[in-house]
């Protein structure tokens, strides 16, 4: 059986775990935070069958019947909830309480995870304290979290919490590099549009997306009339809003930072340099950021149940041409 394969940048927080389960201080409740794209349910996984191996040694032995059981997802000391990107219930927190009550099967550690531990309702995030009340002997509740800020703070103060940081430049794009072929500058490029997110930028290298890329690239820094009738930006804002959404963001990022002449550790190509400065001589930076804030509450419109992405996008491709053309009226 393989073992789980760890990404580099989850080294130093694997470490930590580690320790917590070498010196016996696992703590009851652990609440694993970090943005998405870092690659938390693999760190998670990696620990769950640590807990649960009969003849651990710096990690889970791969070969004892608790490792098979995991590995065959039918381990009767694990119970996961909120994977499949469900809200959780409270009826499952109920639930929880009769799988707490038995022992254990394999007379190691029970598991509970619970993802999406920031989207718990209020109700559920109360069951949950009540459970962490009660005495739970060898248990460990594993609470994932994208934004630790939105739990409830009683439930928070319950847990041990490990924060896994984005990954400097460097590491993210090493990885990617030992992924993919591009250039340095794409990956670059995309790491920028996925916010320093490695998984997240393997999101986008895995798309394939070029042709679309480009056709919007193109329609933001030259030609913003040519987003209405090109198949390809069409074809992008259908199938990916958010990554089209993001190369907007990015490139619109782009311009307020050569129009500060801030430094963006991004190699451009001759041609987008004079762009840049094209777009930077002509609309005005006060006109810039509201077109920018405009964008950032795009963005959030996106995410919203029902918006007319189609509508979306036009709107502003119309305000950006506006800007590109008149300098600005917007
Ligand atoms: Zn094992």
């Amino acid at each position: 059986m393989a073992a789980i394969h760890l990404y580099p940048w989850l080294e130093s927080t694997w470490q930590r775990l580690l320790q917590l389960y070498n010196s016996q201080r696992v703590p009851h409740a652990l609440l694993i935070s970090g943005a998405k794209g870092l690659g938390k349910a693999n760190l998670i996984h990696a620990f769950e069958k640590l807990l649960l191996c009969q003849a651990p040694a710096e990690g889970a032995c791969g070969t004892c019947r608790s490792c098979y059981l995991f590995e065959q997802n039918h381990h009767p000391d694990l119970r996961r909830l909120g994977e499949d990107a469900k809200t959780i219930g409270i009826d499952e927190i109920r639930e929880l309480t009769h799988f707490l009550d038995q022992t254990s099967h394999q007379q190691g550690y029970k598991v509970v995870t619970l993802f999406q531990g920031d989207q718990l309702s209020h109700g559920s995030a109360n069951a949950l304290l009540k459970t962490l009340e009660e005495p739970l002997g060898k248990t460990v509740l594993l609470l994932v979290a994208e934004q630790p800020q939105n739990m409830l703070a009683t439930l928070k103060s319950r847990c041990t919490h490990v924060h896994i940081v984005l990954p400097p430049l460097p590491v993210s794009l090493a990885w990617l590099q030992s992924n993919y072929s591009e250039n340095d500058k794409y990956l670059q490029q995309c790491l920028a549009l996925a916010a320093g997110s490695p998984l997240r930028a393997r999101e986008f290298l895995d798309a394939d997306t070029g042709n679309w890329r480009s056709a919007l690239t193109k329609a933001i820094l030259i030609e913003p009339k040519s987003a209405f009738d090109s198949e390809d930006i069409q074809q992008f804002i259908a199938n990916q809003p958010r990554e089209a959404l993001y190369l907007f963001y990015y490139w619109v990022a782009e311009v307020t930072r050569f129009a500060l002449q801030a430094s963006t550790g991004y190699l451009y190509t001759g041609s987008e340099v004079k762009h840049l400065e094209h777009l930077v001589r002509k609309i005005p930076l006060k006109k810039i950021f509201t077109f920018f804030e405009y964008l950032t509450e795009s963005i959030k419109t996106l995410s919203l149940p029902g918006t007319n992405k189609q509508l979306l996008f036009e709107t502003l491709f119309y305000r950006w041409e506006l800007l590109c053309s008149e300098g600005g009226s917007v």
